[in-house]
């Protein structure tokens, strides 16, 4: 079987876990240019994906099994997949952010949002009875009020230093995230006597993970 994994921060976290777990890719994936890494003493083997693309793989059956954060998750709404498990991993916050003392611009009729999160964005503010001008970004979105290309932004904040380091604050928090395993429904169903082992096996890497941390 084949999990797909986010390659960045989730990746350093899940090889952790998997670790606990007796999966052990054959050689380093940090280390290694190898997409595809048979695992040791078994018949998994991971691959290291971009993290939008991972639901992507799974729900098309490319791969059984895969890693990805909550976030990309919520954004794609990709069907198809089951997410029997949270990792715990890559934890952070999706939040509204903007320069500092300027959380105002949450109270106008029309915001310019600079965010990858289109989606959430919209509906963020669609709830809050504002219409949102998105402009998609696919990095350094801190800069983008700095730059006057947006009002504020919607992105992952974890320590809450990069915000700081750019004059920046979180105005509010939109969700809690973490990274999930997800499932193919298909591979659920057809080959449940192989997936049930491994989540069983992830599931105990998880608790012995929490106790460690
Ligand atoms: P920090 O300065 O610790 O708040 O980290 C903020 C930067 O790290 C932002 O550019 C975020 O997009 C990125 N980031 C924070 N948490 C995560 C995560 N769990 N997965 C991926 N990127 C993250």
């Amino acid at each position: 079987m084949r999990i797909a994994v986010s390659k960045g921060r989730i990746l350093q976290e899940a090889l952790e876990i998997f670790a606990r777990a007796g999966i052990v890719p054959e050689v380093d994936p940090e280390r290694s240019r190898q997409l595809i890494l048979p695992c040791r003493d078994s018949d998994l083997e991971l691959v290291i994906l971009r993290a939008a693309d991972v639901p992507t793989y799974v729900a098309l059956g490319a791969a059984e099994l895969g890693v990805t954060g909550s976030d990309v998750l919520m954004e794609s709404r990709i069907a198809g997949l089951y997410e029997p498990l949270d990792l715990n991993i890559a934890r952070c916050r999706l939040v509204v952010a903007g320069p500092a003392g300027a959380a105002a611009c949450l109270t106008r009729p029309r915001v310019r949002v600079a965010t990858k999160y289109v989606r959430l964005a919209q509906e963020f503010f669609a709830a809050r009875g504002q219409q949102a001008i998105t402009v998609k970004l696919y990095g350094s979105m801190e800069l983008a009020p700095l730059a006057g290309l947006a009002d504020c932004i919607v992105d992952l904040v974890d320590t809450g230093k990069t915000l700081e380091a750019n004059g920046l604050e979180s105005y509010q928090t939109l969700a809690a995230i973490s990274s999930r395993l997800i499932v193919n429904r298909g591979a659920w169903k057809l080959h449940h006597d192989q997936v049930m082992p491994v989540l069983a096996r992830l599931r105990h890497a998880v608790e012995a993970n929490q106790e460690h941390a």
